[in-house]
């Protein structure tokens, strides 16, 4: 579904991403991991052309986002995303956090938009929150939300950047709750991520990212609790 190849990112003289292979199938949970600065942000960003690459090809649902003469919103439309931020708009309701985006880029009419707002709403179990703003909700609540927003746009892949960061501990488990039931209903995702039991438990791959490169990627189980490079032991060291 995601494919990545040779891809690289600088900004200015910062060689940020130094040939970036990758592939998501279809279904497919990555969990990418690795120290602060070592690109993963920027990864998913070029995924979706926040980021515009300096060089190689990135093919979402087999239509290259990197060819020039394709339609970036069309493309775009089919990458949901949640940042560490939650985004929402604070000056109107959650469902209307939901249906704006919808009847902006989508075209859809205002019933057919808040029928979908509805559905993921209580796909998130925030259907009782549908009229209050996101000031009145927590953090966990908000991300909820923002992870509803996303889906409410039918992407066919999911990129998560560190969705559970900003949260206080104990309202991390909801978070991860959601995106878990997403993994399980098939949803194809990059998930950015500290959570090394959700990795485990969750995710098919875990990529280890160093210095702007795939130091080790296999099987979560594999490479938390086996990896075979001494980058990623450090790394793992430090952060279980
Ligand atoms: P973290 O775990 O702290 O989120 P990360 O792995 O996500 O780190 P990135 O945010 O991708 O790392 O940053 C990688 C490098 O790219 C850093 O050196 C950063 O300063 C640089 N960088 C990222 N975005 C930009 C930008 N828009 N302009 C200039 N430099 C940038
Ligand atoms: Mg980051």
């Amino acid at each position: 579904e995601i494919e990545i190849r040779g891809l690289h990112k600088s900004f200015g003289d910062n060689h940020v991403l130094r040939g970036i292979d990758l592939d998501v199938a279809r279904g497919e949970v990555v969990c990418v991991i690795g120290p602060s600065g070592s690109g993963k942000s920027t990864l998913l960003r070029c995924v979706n052309l926040l980021e515009e690459p300096s060089g190689g090809r990135v093919f979402v649902g087999g239509t290259e986002l990197t060819d020039p003469d394709v339609d970036i919103d069309a493309a775009r439309r089919r990458i949901g995303m949640v940042f560490q931020q939650f985004n929402l708009f604070p000056h109107v309701s959650v469902t209307a956090n939901l249906t704006l985006p919808q009847r902006r880029v989508l075209g859809r009419d205002k019933a057919e938009a808040a029928a979908v707002a509805r559905e993921n709403l209580e796909r998130v179990g925030l259907a009782a929150k549908a009229d209050a703003y996101p000031a009145q909700l927590s953090g966990g609540q908000q991300q909820r939300v923002a992870i509803a927003r996303a889906l409410s746009m039918g992407p066919e892949v999911m990129l998560f950047d560190e969705p559970t960061s900003a949260l206080d501990p104990e309202l991390v488990g909801e978070v991860l709750s959601v995106m878990r039931v997403l993994a399980g209903e098939g949803m194809t995702m990059m998930v950015v991520t500290h959570e090394m039991s959700f990795a485990r438990e969750v995710a098919d791959r875990v990529v280890f990212m160093d210095g702007g490169v795939i130091v080790e990627q296999g099987p979560a189980e594999q490479v938390v609790t086996r990896p075979t490079q001494e980058r990623t032991r450090d790394f793992l060291n430090r952060v279980l």
